[in-house]
């Protein structure tokens, strides 16, 4: 590679980061790591119609989240500044003038109700090589008429002149040599009426201003590619133009399409990265952080959707993936989403993670629940103990709640049915003389006394498990009583036996 390593993750601000954002996001930062390059955060927000309050910051919070924070982003300008292209709005206007002075675009002054009754008037109306003749353009006007109108200051926009039967070809490093034939591209505008660019233009110019290498973004963006390469020419900065790589969409459970939000919200699944509340309507929309993934484990997830090292390991860190990722490994065919994996992935990452990263994790999970640790120790005990059992963070309340405080209720229709006072009365006893040594000491020592007492060990192991525990879950129940230590456990026997016997 020849040229430096420069690539960006450009967002609109508008709402919630869906997971295939964040996939673009990581897709962007891996390359970069493994190139020694730059990972650029620019905000795309030219449309003031879809601004949307906070979307930046949550925007920002997300990749932090995800561990891929940006080198360069409007936080920590580097020397490609501003990275916002609100702020960069007077750059943009020379090049949309450019292009008029060179015959690449032109003026337009059609009113919006001249647009709508030509949109009336031709059905699927598009502004473009078969319309631009019959619209108020600077194609159509004199001379004299434009400089009267612009001087007047009439709204216009500046739109592109796209060739007429011409093929726009470019190399994809996904897809290969992708051609577009330019009949069906319509003349998009560049510069808008409130002299802001629009994303075309911008896209262009900005890439170009930022010494971007290589552009990654979504599939969905593959029918504009057209206009930005034929931009690129007729800026005359083709050889500064990035390498191009559209990704595979993440699609629907059953293959069929996109995968939306609203997709999320049918199939009761999250789609964004972390929690989105609305300003307007309020509207939470819940993430897959709130929900209880690992970080880790989410970006493993979207990393092998739509893209593997060859092998059949699913399981990678970042370091790895950051050591691993290679564009030609991305599959043209869409990934399509399957939250049981997402699960999976997660599940997977809270068995082979120690006690200590797990630790503020849950620690902030059980202080939800309102349960206050102040052992560590202890609590990295518990951790290790049960972690096999949690699918998801919020697992963990409810697998190891008992270990903070005796159950407040008991899974009694379990117990009731066969309890008699001989069951009681092995239970005192075994409380008198219990020894909780270690796990093998005290399996022994509970076993010789049932035995003493004519029982099969068997029969008392679910209450006991229900005496400490409150149900029939849990790890090992000698690990357990070990863990709460006899006292706990001796007081546990006692409060249980009132409640069976009652
Ligand atoms: N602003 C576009 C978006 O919201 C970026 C597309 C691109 O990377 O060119 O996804």
């Amino acid at each position: 590679m020849n040229k430096k390593v420069r690539v960006r993750f450009a967002p609109s601000p508008t709402g919630g980061l869906h997971l295939g954002g964040v996939r673009t996001a990581l897709f962007n930062y891996l390359f970069a790591r493994k190139h020694n390059g730059t990972f650029v955060l620019r905000v795309e927000d030219t449309d003031q119609n879809r601004f949307v309050e906070g979307a930046e910051a949550y925007i920002v919070n997300c990749l932090d989240w995800c561990g891929i924070t940006p080198d360069e982003s409007p936080a920590k300008p580097g020397n490609y500044g501003p990275y916002r292209q609100s702020e960069r709005k007077p750059s943009y206007r020379k090049f949309a003038e450019q292009l008029i002075s060179d015959g690449y675009a032109y003026y337009a002054f059609d009113t919006p109700e001249e647009l709508d009754a030509k949109r009336k008037e031709i059905p699927n109306f598009q502004y473009g090589q078969a319309t631009r003749m019959q619209m108020r353009n600077s194609l159509t006007l004199t001379i004299s008429e434009v400089e009267e109108l612009l001087a007047a200051k009439t709204p216009h926009v500046i739109r592109i002149k796209v060739p007429e039967d011409e093929i726009v070809h470019f190399n994809d490093l996904i897809r290969g040599d992708v051609s577009f034939e330019t009949a069906i591209v319509d003349d998009k505008v560049l510069l808008k009426a409130d002299g802001m660019p629009t994303y075309h233009l911008a896209v262009v110019v900005d890439d170009k201003a930022m010494e971007i290498s290589h552009a990654f973004r979504g599939e969905e963006w593959l029918p504009s590619a057209p206009v930005h390469i034929l931009l690129w020419k007729y800026l005359g900065w083709e050889a500064d133009m990035p390498a191009w790589a559209h990704l595979p969409l993440i699609l629907k459970p059953d293959g069929h399409g996109k995968l939306s939000k609203r997709d999320g919200d049918r199939l009761g699944f999250p789609v964004y990265a972390m929690n989105w509340t609305d300003p307007k309507t309020g509207d939470l929309t819940k993430g897959f952080k709130e929900l209880g993934f690992m970080p880790e484990a989410f970006i493993n997830m979207l990393a092998l959707l739509g893209w593997n090292d060859g092998s059949e390991q699913e399981i990678f860190t970042l370091a790895e993936l950051e050591a691993k990722f290679a564009i030609e490994r991305i599959s043209k065919a869409g990934a399509k989403f399957d939250f049981e994996k997402a699960k999976w992935y997660n599940h997977e990452w809270i068995k082979q993670s120690t006690a200590e990263t797990l630790q503020k994790p849950v620690k902030n999970e059980l202080l939800k629940a309102g349960i206050e640790v102040n052992d560590e120790t202890f609590l990295n005990t518990v951790i290790e103990l049960i972690k096999d059992r949690c699918t998801l963070l919020p697992d963990f309340v409810a697998q190891s709640g008992y270990f903070f405080a005796a159950p407040a209720e008991y899974d009694s229709a379990s117990v009731k049915p066969k309890w008699t006072n001989e069951k009681a009365a092995f239970f005192e006893a075994y409380a008198e003389n219990i020894n909780l040594t270690n796990v093998i000491d005290a399996e022994a020592n509970f076993k010789t006394l049932a035995e003493a007492k004519g029982f099969k060990p068997g029969e008392l192991m679910l209450p006991f498990r229900i005496m400490l525990v409150g149900g029939k879950f849990g790890p090992g129940v000698f690990d357990i009583a070990i863990l709460l230590g006899a006292a706990e456990t001796q007081s546990r026997i006692a409060k249980a036996i009132a409640v069976f016997n009652s």
